[in-house]
């Protein structure tokens, strides 16, 4: 009976301090970044906030591409910290065009740009490089979201020159989703807002002051063992694999999927090279409607009413 009630979840080992610094530079290879490597002890969309919160403010013009709720978010949370935004949204269910970015860019001024890199929700894959080489010409600063391609497809910070780059394992890298992760270039840090009177989980410039700051030796806060201990075996997991061969077991899944429903449909829902390795997205063939189709999935495959924010991983 007591055998049965026992779990090793109330008597976590600590996290050790020095543990810390190796996991963010595990990330930070992931990422292949030589910038700042934060982590943020909370689920990505909470990372994603932070970063919104510590740029956004009067007088930043901000363009956010929108090809999901995430981009629309984005959006709200830099409004709420009043910053001039112009929502550029992608034609529904499909990736951002790489000249509609152009010409937003060259009909107005930003200094920063918001695209999420992968979708999970809509099985998309925008042009991230197309996009990155626009944004830089421009020189404004990069803010990729891509916490749904990290692990299933190839990204390269520094050579895209993406400034702000939110990651969460709990994705194609098939974490969890407690612990999450900012890269945070040089030219970023000079338009983050500096730390208020209150520390706020949404101040990157509290995790400077807090983390980078103090020799990186212990985290701010009380930081929740389990977590890190979840993140430590997650990222060992990764290089036992080799991020290589991780990405390419998510692009050889979706090609069996894509390839699938192609036989299925007959049709494609986008081109391969715009599709996510994520989730496949099926285009139905005439005469059969998304609820027949989960109809006969059953009830476990409805998104709930006003969520699109879709299963993870
Ligand atoms: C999942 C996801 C997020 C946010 O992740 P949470 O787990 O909800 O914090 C952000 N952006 C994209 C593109 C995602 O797929």
């Amino acid at each position: 009976m007591t055998d049965a009630l026992w779990t090793p979840l109330a008597d976590v080992p600590p996290f050790p301090a020095a543990g810390f610094a190796p996991l963010a530079d595990a990330l930070a290879r992931v990422l292949r970044t030589k910038n700042d490597l934060l982590l943020v002890q909370a689920e990505a969309a909470v990372a994603l906030e932070a970063v919104a919160q510590s740029l956004g403010r009067p007088g930043l013009r901000a363009l956010v591409l929108v090809s999901s709720l995430y981009g629309r978010w984005f959006a709200g949370w830099l409004r709420r910290a009043g910053a001039h935004v112009r929502e550029l949204a992608a034609p529904p269910g499909q990736p951002m065009a790489a000249p509609e970015v152009a010409k937003a860019l060259a009909s107005e001024r930003f200094d920063l740009v918001f695209v999420v890199h992968a979708e999970n929700a809509y099985g998309i894959l925008n042009p991230l490089e197309d996009i990155a080489a626009l944004v830089k010409a421009q020189g404004a600063l990069l803010v990729v979201d891509a916490v749904a391609s990290v692990g299933g497809h190839a990204l390269d910070v520094d050579a895209l020159g993406a400034d702000l780059v939110v990651i969460g394992p709990q994705k194609a890298l098939g974490g969890q989703a407690g612990v999450s992760a900012v890269a945070v270039s040089a030219a970023a840090w000079e338009r983050v807002a500096p730390p208020g009177e209150a520390p706020s989980v949404l101040s990157l410039a509290d995790l400077r002051a807090g983390w980078l700051e103090t020799g990186r030796k212990a985290l701010p806060g009380t930081p929740s063992a389990l977590e890190f201990h979840a993140l430590a075996q997650t990222l060992a997991q990764v290089e036992r694999e080799g991020l290589s061969a991780l990405q390419e077991r998510h692009a050889s899944a979706a090609r069996a999927a894509r390839a699938g429903a192609l036989v299925l449909t007959g049709q494609a829902w986008v081109a391969p090279e715009q599709a996510s390795n994520l989730v496949t997205a099926v285009a139905l063939p005439e005469g059969i409607s998304a609820a027949q189709v989960l109809d006969v999935a059953g009830p476990g495959m409805r998104f709930r009413p006003g969520s699109d924010r879709g299963a993870s991983g």
